[in-house]
């Protein structure tokens, strides 16, 4: 008898709110979207599944984003309310805020701002990418590093445990043989596992973060003292992005920024 069992992704509109909208670079009405991973067994859901996120879709520009859904006051599910009555009700302080940032925006363009609010925005935006690192150190990836670790590793146990069963004679010392040979065999498969949320830290957000650290033009101590600040939050892009990589990436970023590039 087969078992049918697995998981499926469930979206329920959850109403909607006022949140900012980069590409129309303002505030704009949402349509949120819940989505939850919910198990099912013969494809009967069992019940409501754990939480992934909330999407937004902007009203004016269609554009996606994910958005926290803890972050409103609520959702509403008036399709006319306008904007005004969904910033009261949803997000009310999103106003006050937006110009707050468009101020320090500015003074960030005009080189007038303190320590301290460059410190702030340095965490911000390594943070913006702490999701990612979150998602990916969540479950379990097998990348192409730990394939083909494991690939190597069948075929060294294959070849170390025949070894064993040829060269030991005495059947303790070959039971102890085999776990060695095996241990040793897929000890690089384990270590490419574990080092997996390293490497896409590197490839996948060291990059993009780096771009976006530049306008700052940030020292290596400024990235220091950032990077020292995310860890006490204990998010693990704290712990999984690393200072020289980082340093050298914002610097050849730098770089091509002086000398006009745009990749
Ligand atoms: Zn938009």
């Amino acid at each position: 008898m087969f078992i049918i069992w697995g998981t499926r992704i469930r979206r329920k509109p959850s109403g909607r709110v006022a949140a900012f909208c980069e590409p129309c670079d303002d505030i704009r009405a949402h349509r949120v979207t819940e989505v939850r991973e919910v198990s099912h067994l013969y494809f009967i859901p069992l019940g409501r599944g754990s939480l992934v996120g909330h999407e937004g879709r902007c009203e004016g520009c269609r554009a996606s984003v994910a958005l926290d859904g803890e972050a409103f006051a609520a959702f509403v599910t008036e399709p006319d309310a306008p904007l005004d009555d969904l910033i009261a009700r949803t997000n009310p302080d999103l106003p006050e805020e937006l110009e707050r940032w468009r101020d320090l925006q500015a003074r960030v363009v005009e080189g007038d701002i303190s320590e301290e609010e460059r410190l702030g925005l340095l965490v911000n935006k390594v943070t913006d990418f702490a999701d990612a690192v979150q998602a990916r150190a969540a479950q379990m990836h097998i990348d192409g590093w730990s394939a083909l670790a494991f690939l190597g590793g069948v075929a060294l146990s294959i070849v170390a445990c025949g070894w064993v069963a040829a060269s030991i004679k005495d059947d303790q010392a070959q039971v102890i043989g085999f776990l060695v040979a095996a241990l040793a065999s897929f000890a690089p498969t384990l270590y490419f596992l574990i080092t997996d949320v390293r490497r896409f830290t590197r490839r996948k957000v060291i990059p993009p973060l780096a771009d976006t650290l530049a306008p700052l033009c940030p020292s290596r101590e400024d990235l220091a003292a950032a990077l020292a600040q995310v860890r006490q939050t204990g998010l693990k892009i704290g712990k999984h992005v690393k200072l020289d990589p980082l340093a050298d990436a914002v610097a050849s970023r730098m770089a091509r920024d002086l000398r006009g590039e745009t990749a």
